[in-house]
């Protein structure tokens, strides 16, 4: 089976540049993926003549399908109709159906067309026109020596409307292209050195299949994928999906692309039970995140930011004594606040952090990074310390993160 393999050009001295990030690729690259199409060059570009040809000839050597972003408007510095010209050996002509849809366009906002958008009907005589009706400038298809060029505009809103709407479809139907199936195993509190060891043997069992792991601060992604022709190969690439599952079930909290607080608003949702936070380490981020997930009015009552000593005494009745015995950052405070925070909010479930987020605030024998979470389900409560990093902003984010995990294995019994 032969493979084909694409080459997108961006377009854009702005793109060079770092100032606006090249969006584009990595959306055409996941689209071509999903439709067994590798993409093996993204070449980026300035708007200049010389390197638009040098590049168009360059992926010619080496792509079987070339997409080419950026460049089409009207402005002086989209020169790229001109430079396809010349590389295709061809002229611009005014297409009469692209100038309708510009004037469409324009007049549906309420301008009159000018004769900057006269000239976006300008074309390439031998193109083959892709119609663009949430923009002005057209997509454009030219061929030359067996290889497609697609030449989109740089707009990542009209960019997207013509891959998806029109080019996919072209690109399937062209090529004989192999089936692709993905699967995904969402993975939090292990790191991807510990997880790849756990499964290392079944990795290597099955290393006919594509598996990544893609660590984000939310946990580990598992990746699947296999492209086929023949459905046999399913039954094997199932199995392997199964193993991976058992061996590192503990860690999986979904195979759907969906964040924990979700999976967490669901547990909480299905069970008819309530949450609530006491916040210190995490400043309300678990509280924030919790939110963030629509209908979480369903479940989650309340929390409270508890930062400084007084406001754990007296919204959360942590006892004085215990404090300064322990110090805030301490496992019989976490515990008095999670239990402090249930009955504040009268919740069924709760969470509560106390640490030390760093950069300073480290004692002798509490470092930066150091941080206890207390969880509660009805009577049950537990506490976990853990160490974290000297980044502020990260801790709190794996901190947030902790704790809803711990619920999450407390409420599963795992
Ligand atoms: P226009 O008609 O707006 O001039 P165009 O086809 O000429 O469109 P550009 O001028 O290159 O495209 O870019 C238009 C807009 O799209 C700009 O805001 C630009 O930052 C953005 N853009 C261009 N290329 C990319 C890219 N590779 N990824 C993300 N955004 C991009
Ligand atoms: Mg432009």
């Amino acid at each position: 089976m032969k493979n084909y393999y694409a080459e997108i050009i961006s377009v854009g001295n702005e793109v060079l540049a770092g100032q606006t990030v090249n969006t584009n690729a990595a959306f055409i690259s996941r689209q071509l993926m999903d439709i067994g199409l590798q993409v093996f060059w993204v070449t980026t570009i300035r708007d200049t003549h010389d390197e638009i040809i040098f590049s168009l000839k360059t992926a010619s050597k080496r792509a079987d399908i070339v997409l080419v972003t950026g460049g089409l408007g009207p402005t002086p510095d989209d020169i790229t109709k001109n430079s396809i010209c010349e590389y295709f050996n061809t002229r611009l002509v005014t297409n009469s159906s692209v100038l309708g849809d510009v004037d469409k366009f324009v007049k549906s906002r309420g301008f009159q067309l000018t004769d900057l958008n006269r000239d976006q009907a300008l074309v390439p005589e031998s193109a083959k026109i892709i119609r663009n009706p949430i923009g002005t400038a057209p997509g454009l298809l030219l061929e030359k020596n067996n290889i497609p060029y697609f030449f989109l505009p740089g707009v990542p809103r009209e960019m997207k409307y013509l891959l998806t709407e029109s080019i996919l479809e072209i690109l399937s139907s062209k090529y004989d292209l192999p089936k692709i199936y993905t699967k995904l195993l969402r993975t939090t509190s292990i790191p991807e050195a510990k997880l790849y060891e756990k499964l290392e043997a079944v990795v290597k069992k099955y290393s006919k299949f594509e598996l990544g792991f893609y660590p984000r601060y939310f946990g580990v992604d598992i990746r699947f994928r296999h492209q086929t022709k023949n459905p046999d190969e399913l039954i094997d690439f199932e199995n392997y999906y199964e193993k991976v599952k058992k061996v590192v079930a503990k860690y999986i909290y979904s195979s759907r692309p969906i964040e924990l607080e979700e999976k967490l608003g669901e547990l909480l949702k299905s069970r008819q039970l309530t949450l609530s936070t006491a916040e210190s380490f995490t400043g309300g981020l678990i509280g924030d995140m919790i939110t963030n997930v629509p209908g979480s009015s369903e479940y989650y009552t309340g929390g409270a930011i508890t930062y400084s000593n007084e406001s754990k005494i007296e919204l959360l009745n942590v006892h004085n004594s215990t404090l300064l015995e322990h110090g805030a950052v301490s496992e019989p405070v976490a515990l008095e606040m999670v239990h402090g925070v249930g009955n504040l909010f009268k919740s069924n479930c709760a969470i509560a952090t106390t640490g030390i987020a760093g950069p300073g605030g480290a004692t002798p024998n509490k470092p930066v990074g150091l941080c206890f979470i207390a969880v509660r389900l009805n009577k049950k409560e537990v506490v976990k310390n853990f160490n974290f990093g000297t980044e502020r902003r990260i801790n709190k984010l794996r901190g947030a993160v902790a704790g809803m995990e711990m619920l999450r294995r407390t409420l599963l019994d795992i």
